[in-house]
């Protein structure tokens, strides 16, 4: 999971935690609020009540009781008993309904709440209400000059209250909701703005290959611990580059200093070639180490060019080639090599095709794409070669029905002496640097190589090369 999904999952989770808390510490203590202000309701009724025969009691028995003195109260749930615990008043909702509140203990007053189930309406109490319906009840002594008289017993239906919690939970439930989505956006938003020069890294990292090591990742703010990260890896960069040119130079070097000795060999050689008095067999025998010298040197002049990726602009000759020809002459060179292996070899193009370009570097892209193709296919095979204008390019096509390229090897064929395993095994011949040539020269022509291949049914080798603008107006019309 990306971590700006898990940054705002975390966000939300946590904010969700503490909301939730947060509201049910509100929802707890506004219940103790109400219950507490409806304790004290029902305690100063009782007060009251208590009050009120007090001051007659000085002429009355408590027995005598003034219903009118507890008249204010009808709508109350009220019951008051004698010393004895017998009922001497009821209010006319107690005529009705029952309720088991238990009897307190001296000065401290007995709270509770109660269900009752009422099967049908009654006239006092919520009209057309039936069903269940919860009472607070308190029950505390009436006392008259210190003495105890009896007990009472005061009770409301806390409707009210439980619809004042419903509504309390349905505001926090919709508050939460629209603040748990709020810091969910906010925080992606929040962690996508924080993230996105990791984006900017991780794509100018990828647009960096050995061809262009001089480039470096830029567009990231210093100062920051992403913009340490991109510091530390430009100068990775900077290590990777010096290396890799001192590996070039090294390359190169090398090169140069073969290159010498072997064309002096060579030469020597080819001098002793003419000399009369050798043996036919120490004439093969020479024969032999020439081609073996040519193609060392043929192999040293690759990894010249290989090595001088830099200035290799610099090594090409750029003029006005004509494409269509440049194919015929390596159709034509190659037609032996196909012949010896009994191959057919078809060319197919109707036009010319003149672009700039490097006329012998061309040749060597054309002539390695086709000498591998005739080289890995099996005799009696056949390779054809195909020129068109598409677009503003010359595509040319290369196929061949040879064995294929294994998909594991074909991100890897155009690399530096990379050679598929069964090929490096089998002695054809080859060094491994020819399509990382071609690639090579394809390049310099801001031109590319793509390669379609199915192992067992051979494979397509794709050159596009870009058109001067005086031929892309030609093949538009
Ligand atoms: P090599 O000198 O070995 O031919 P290349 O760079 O020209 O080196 O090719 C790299 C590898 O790609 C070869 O070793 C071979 O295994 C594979 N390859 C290239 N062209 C073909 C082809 N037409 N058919 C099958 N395999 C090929």
């Amino acid at each position: 999971m990306k971590i700006r999904f898990r940054l705002t999952l975390w966000y939300f989770s946590i904010t969700l935690f503490i909301l939730l808390l947060f509201s049910l510490g509100i929802y707890l203590s506004m219940q103790r609020v109400l219950f507490r202000s409806l304790d004290q309701d029902l305690t100063e009724i009782a007060d009251v009540v208590e009050q009120s025969y007090n001051d007659s009691l000085a002429t009355f028995d408590i027995l005598q009781l003034d219903s009118e003195k507890t008249d204010p109260f009808l709508d109350y749930y009220l019951v008051i008993y004698n010393r004895k615990k017998e009922v001497i008043f009821r209010s006319a909702l107690a005529e009705q309904i029952s309720l088991e509140v238990p009897f307190s203990a001296p000065g401290d007053p007995e709270r509770a709440t109660l269900k009752i189930f009422l099967r049908h309406p009654i006239p006092r109490l919520h009209p057309g209400k039936k069903g269940e319906i919860a009472f607070r009840a308190i029950n505390r002594e009436l006392r008259y000059q210190g003495k105890r008289l009896g007990w009472i017993t005061v009770a409301r239906p806390i409707e009210q209250l439980e619809e004042s919690q419903h509504r309390l939970l349905q505001i926090l439930f919709v508050a939460i909701l629209i603040v748990v989505a709020l810091i969910g956006a906010s925080g992606y938003l929040l962690t996508r703005k924080a993230l996105a020069p990791v984006d900017v890294i991780a794509r100018r990292a990828n647009q960096i290959s050995h061809s262009n090591l001089n480039r470096r990742i830029e567009g990231v703010s210093p100062g920051d611990e992403l913009g340490t990260l991109a510091e530390t890896l430009n100068n990775l960069l900077e290590r990777l580059e010096r290396a890799f040119q001192s590996q070039q130079r090294f390359m190169a070097d090398a090169a140069h200093e073969l290159k010498t000795p072997l064309s002096v060999l060579r030469a020597h050689w080819e001098e002793e070639l003419n000399n009369p008095e050798l043996s036919l067999p120490m004439k093969e025998k020479l024969a032999r180490d020439v081609e073996t010298i040519s193609r060392l040197t043929h192999l040293i002049n690759n990894l010249l060019l290989l090595s001088r990726t830099e200035q290799i602009r610099e090594n090409f000759d750029f003029s006005e080639v004509r494409l269509d020809e440049v194919l015929d002459e390596v159709v034509a060179d190659a037609a032996i090599l196909a012949e010896m292996k009994e191959q057919r070899l078809v060319s197919e193009h109707q036009e010319s095709v003149t672009l700039r370009g490097d006329r012998s570097r061309l040749y060597q892209l054309f002539f390695n794409i086709v000498d591998n193709a005739i080289k890995y296919t099996q005799p009696g095979g056949e390779v054809s070669i195909r020129l068109r204008r598409i677009g503003g390019e010359a595509v040319v096509e290369i196929r061949d029905n040879g064995p294929g390229i294994p998909s594991e090897d074909l991100p890897h064929i155009f690399e530096r002496f990379y050679r598929v395993k069964k090929d490096r095994a089998r002695q054809t011949g080859g060094s491994g640097l020819g399509l990382s040539i071609c690639q090579l020269i394809a390049r310099v022509h801001n031109g590319k190589i793509e390669v379609e291949s199915q192992p067992g049914q051979g494979s397509l080798f794709r050159v596009r090369l870009p058109l001067e603008e005086g031929e892309k107006q030609a093949a538009k019309s």
